[in-house]
C-alpha cells in the first residue's frame, strides 16, 4: 500500500468515528454503532504503521479481527437505523468462526492470501446480511444512497478477491503484485468507496436526527399534535390551497382549572385533540395554537361542510362522560378564503371573530362566518362581512 494511503485512512476513520459519535449525543442511534465502528476501523489502518513493534504477521491478525469487528458494528448500524432485530449474537458468533478459519489458514497452514480472502468476505457477509435484512424498509432518497454505496463496498469486495484470485498468480509472486500499478488502482478504489461509504451513512444518520427535532419542534408535547410552528411550514408548503379554517375553543376552562386542577385540565386538551385527529379529514391539517385553543385547515372545503365537521366535533366533545367536571364543551368560529386575504392569518382571524362571537352567544355553538349554512341543526350563524 502506498505510505500515503496509509498516512491518510486512519486520520479520516477517526473523524468520522468521533464526528459520528457526536451525532449520536443528538439522539441517533445509529450514530452510536457508526461511531466505535469507524473508530475500530482507524485502529485497523493504523495496524501498518506498528509493524515492526507486533511482528508483520501478528499485526497482520490484529488488524483482520479489527476489521471484522469493525463491520460486526457496520452492519448493527444498518439494523438499527431500518428498525431490524440486531442478532448480535448470531453476527459475533459469525465473525468469530471467520475468525478462526483465519487463525487456521494463517497458523496452520501459512497461507495468507487465505487469509485475505477469509477476513474480506466475511467483513462483505456482516454488511450483506444487514443490507438484505434492510432492503424492504428503505423510506426516502438517503437510505437507497446509503443501501447501494453499501451494495457497492459488497461487490468492490468480491470483484477484487476474484481477480486476487485469478490474476495475482499471474504475476508470478504476492510481492509483484503488491508493487503493481493495478494492486494501487485496486487499493485506491477501495479507499474512495470506503469514504464514500462512510460519508453516506453520516448523511444519513445526520438527515435522520435533523427531521427528527425539527418533528419535535414542530409537535406539541401534551397531545402529539402539531404546534403554531408545524402549523405554519405545512400550511405554507400548501401556498395557494384554498379552504376552511376553524378555530376551536374549550369553554371555561379557566374554570375546569381552578375547580379540578391542571391535571384534569390537561386530560381535557388531550381528549379535544383526540377527537379532532381521530375525525380529521385525509389532507386536513390540525393545530394546537396554544393553551385549550385549537385550529383546523381543511383544504377545498365549502363552509357549510366545514360547519358540519366543526359541530359534529362539538357534539363528540359535549357527549364525553366526565367524572368530576360533567358536561364540557367547546366553541367554534369558521371561515372561508377570501380572494383578498394576502395569508391564512387574515382568515384565521375572521374564523377568531366568529369564535369570538360564539362565546358572546353562550358558547357551546359553532358560528360561521359567511353564507350561512343551509341544512344544519345546532350552529348558529354569524356574518362578520356585514
Ligand atoms: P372561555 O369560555 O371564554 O374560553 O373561557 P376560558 O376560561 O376557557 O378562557 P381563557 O382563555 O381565559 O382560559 C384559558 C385557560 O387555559 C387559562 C390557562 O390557565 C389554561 N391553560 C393554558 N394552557 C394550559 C395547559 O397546557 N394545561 C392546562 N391544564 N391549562 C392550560
Ligand atoms: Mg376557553
Ligand atoms: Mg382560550
Amino acid at each position: 500500500m502506498d505510505s500515503n494511503f496509509a498516512f491518510l485512512l486512519p486520520v479520516m476513520m477517526l473523524i468520522f468515528g468521533c464526528t459520528f459519535l457526536i451525532v449520536g449525543r443528538f439522539g441517533s442511534r445509529e450514530a452510536t454503532l457508526w461511531g466505535p465502528g469507524y473508530l475500530v476501523a482507524a485502529a485497523a489502518f493504523s495496524v501498518p504503521l506498528v509493524d515492526g513493534l507486533l511482528g508483520e504477521r501478528r499485526a497482520s491478525l490484529v488488524a483482520d479481527a479489527l476489521f471484522l469487528i469493525s463491520f460486526v458494528f457496520y452492519g448493527g448500524a444498518l439494523l438499527a437505523r431500518f428498525g431490524q432485530p440486531s442478532r448480535l449474537a448470531l453476527r459475533l458468533g459469525f465473525a468469530g468462526a471467520v475468525y478462526a478459519g483465519i487463525l487456521y489458514a494463517v497458523l496452520v497452514r501459512g497461507s495468507i492470501p487465505a487469509e485475505f480472502l477469509l477476513d474480506d468476505f466475511g467483513c462483505a457477509a456482516l454488511l450483506a446480511f444487514a443490507i438484505v435484512a434492510s432492503l424492504k424498509r428503505m423510506r426516502h432518497a438517503a437510505d437507497r444512497v446509503l443501501v447501494a454505496v453499501s451494495g457497492l463496498v459488497v461487490a468492490d469486495t468480491v470483484v477484487r478477491n476474484i481477480v486476487f484470485v485469478f490474476v495475482v498468480p499471474s504475476y508470478g509472486g504476492h510481492e509483484d503484485f503488491i508493487a503493481s500499478q493495478y494492486a494501487f488502482a485496486m487499493q485506491a478504489s477501495a479507499s474512495v468507496l470506503a469514504l464514500v461509504f462512510a460519508l453516506s451513512a453520516l448523511a444519513a444518520a445526520t438527515f435522520d436526527t435533523i427531521v427528527a427535532h425539527r418533528d419535535a419542534a414542530e409537535r406539541d408535547p401534551l397531545t402529539g399534535m402539531l404546534n403554531r410552528r408545524g402549523f405554519d411550514r405545512l400550511a405554507g408548503e400548501r401556498k395557494g390551497a384554498e379552504g376552511a379554517v376553524i378555530i376551536c375553543d374549550i369553554d371555561n376552562f379557566k374554570w375546569v382549572n381552578d375547580t379540578f386542577g391542571h391535571g384534569p385540565g390537561d386530560e381535557m386538551i388531550r381528549a379535544f385533540a383526540g377527537i379532532l385527529e381521530a375525525r380529521l379529514p385525509e389532507g386536513g391539517l390540525a393545530a394546537r395554537f396554544g393553551g385549550e385553543e385549537f385550529v383546523v385547515f381543511l383544504p377545498s372545503t365549502p363552509l357549510v361542510a366545514a360547519a358540519d365537521f366543526a359541530n359534529r366535533v362539538r357534539l363528540t366533545f359535549a357527549a364525553v362522560e366526565r367524572k368530576p367536571a360533567g358536561g364540557i364543551t367547546a366553541s367554534f368560529g369558521v371561515a372561508g378564503a377570501s380572494a383578498a386575504d394576502h395569508s391564512l392569518y387574515e382568515q384565521i382571524a375572521r374564523a377568531d371573530r366568529a369564535l369570538y362571537a360564539a362565546k358572546e352567544g353562550g358558547r357551546n355553538k359553532v358560528m360561521v362566518e359567511g353564507e350561512p349554512p343551509q341544512d344544519m341543526s345546532g350552529p348558529r350563524l354569524y356574518r362578520s362581512s356585514q
